[in-house]
């Protein structure tokens, strides 16, 4: 029986390669033929998609950065027609350009297909009620996986502009059996309960689905002990192009990649490749999407593949997804930043940036609050409270609504 099945999965892994295959020639030949960017960048190599004959070629080819979605702002990542677009997302981005991405009606299909495929491994289906809590940076998701869970059956509450008091008044009267959030709203939401004391036995929750950010041990422990649930983990890429790249199964060691849609490579520093299970960065290639492929997309996550089969029976290769990064990006309620885009707000809103400041993300427990500290420099700032209080509104204001997440800021006497 093992034999048979060791035999099956070969057979399914191999028949997989050779499909991943011929979706990477259509992939580059319509972005090589369509997008001057990419066509470019393959030409400097002097690659042309014919000349691209296996799966390894692919490594000949340059990657592609998160600064160039906004180099190419807004339209010119495109690889189709504006009127075969059927919707255009924007994201705040990493830098003061938003990231654009356009979808046709076969990648929409798509991606409620991706989105599908991890809601059905949690075991989502047409007896849920699902609710969805995502900060404005992750709205795209929250719409795919709507559209998802709608293809199960389920009943779904979409992301909405509640205050987190209503979203748990929804979760408990609703009688809500799966939440999507991420892993920082999860832990606000528990303490929540503990605040208004609300027992979690008045919850009709089983399933929650965190996302955005990887999930840690003891946060996992915490949350599925406390709220009497199970919590299952999912990877996306936050600007684009959508959620539940790859999502845990039954067995929770690991997130199965879907294969189907993504190429995978996991590289070292400095561009090697690595075949055996050490850590490096994630880097990825979109098979199936139309409007808006990714040829070699650096994500800046750190991962390794996990090459034992897995005892769910699904061949689709697993990733472990770890903590740290590669590109020393912060990524707070899942949204990637850099500190310069933090500072670039601060010197729209006080014309200037501080000679001191610090940007960190503070835990406390499981909570995690991402902090703005500004040294009181005296070209800033009076001594009026009223004053600093209103620059301190004015700040957490515009960071909320560029960048999509609360951010606290606080003035300071001196920064240690
Ligand atoms: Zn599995």
């Amino acid at each position: 029986m093992a034999i048979w099945n060791r035999a099956r999965e070969c057979c399914e892994r191999e028949e997989r390669a050779q499909e991943q295959w011929e979706h990477l020639q259509i992939t580059l030949n319509r972005a090589y033929k369509n997008v001057p960017f990419y066509r470019n960048r393959l030409q400097s190599r002097a690659i042309a998609p014919p000349r691209v004959e296996s799966l390894t070629d692919l490594r000949r080819i340059p990657f592609t950065a998160r600064h160039d979605f906004s180099d190419q702002y807004p339209y010119g990542l495109f690889a189709v027609p504006l009127r075969d677009i059927v919707r255009i997302h924007t994201a705040p981005g990493t830098s003061l350009n938003p990231t654009v991405s356009g979808y046709t009606r076969s990648d929409l299909r798509m991606w409620r297909e991706i989105a599908a495929t991890g809601l059905a491994a949690c075991g989502v289906g047409a007896d849920d009620i699902m609710q969805i809590i995502l900060d404005p940076g992750l709205a795209n998701w929250g719409r795919d996986y709507k559209d998802g869970a709608e293809e199960l059956g389920a009943s779904v509450i979409p992301l909405n502009a509640l205050h987190l008091k209503k979203q748990l008044m929804v979760l408990r009267d609703y009688k809500i059996s799966v939440l999507i959030t991420t892993p920082t709203s999860a832990v606000e939401l528990l303490e929540l309960l503990y605040a208004i004391n609300l027992n979690p036995n008045a919850l009709a929750l089983r399933v929650l689905i965190l996302v955005g950010e990887p999930l840690a041990a003891e946060v996992r422990r915490q949350l599925e002990d406390e709220l009497h649930v199970s919590c299952w983990c999912h990877y996306g890429l936050s600007e684009i192009p959508g959620p539940a790249v790859a999502f845990e199964c039954e067995q929770h060691r690991g997130l199965h990649l879907q294969e189907d849609h993504f190429l995978a490579e996991i590289l070292t520093d400095s561009g090697e490749a690595i075949e055996n299970g050490e850590p490096g960065e994630l880097i990825l290639t979109t098979l199936t999407t139309r409007a808006f492929p990714l040829i070699r997309f650096r994500t800046g996550d750190r991962a390794r593949i996990i090459s034992e089969p897995c005892a769910c029976g699904r061949t689709l290769k697993r990733i472990e997804w770890l903590p740290e990064r590669a590109d020393g990006m912060l990524v707070f309620r899942g949204v990637k930043l850099h500190d310069e885009q933090i500072l670039a707000h601060v010197e729209h809103v006080l014309g200037t940036v501080p000679r001191s400041w610090r940007i960190r993300l503070e835990k406390e427990g499981a909570r995690r609050e991402l902090v703005l500290s500004l040294a009181m420099d005296e070209r800033l700032f009076s001594d009026e409270i009223k004053e600093l209080e209103q620059v301190v509104w004015r700040l957490e204001s515009e960071l909320l609504q560029e960048l999509g997440i609360p951010v606290a800021v606080r003035l300071q006497e001196r920064l240690e």
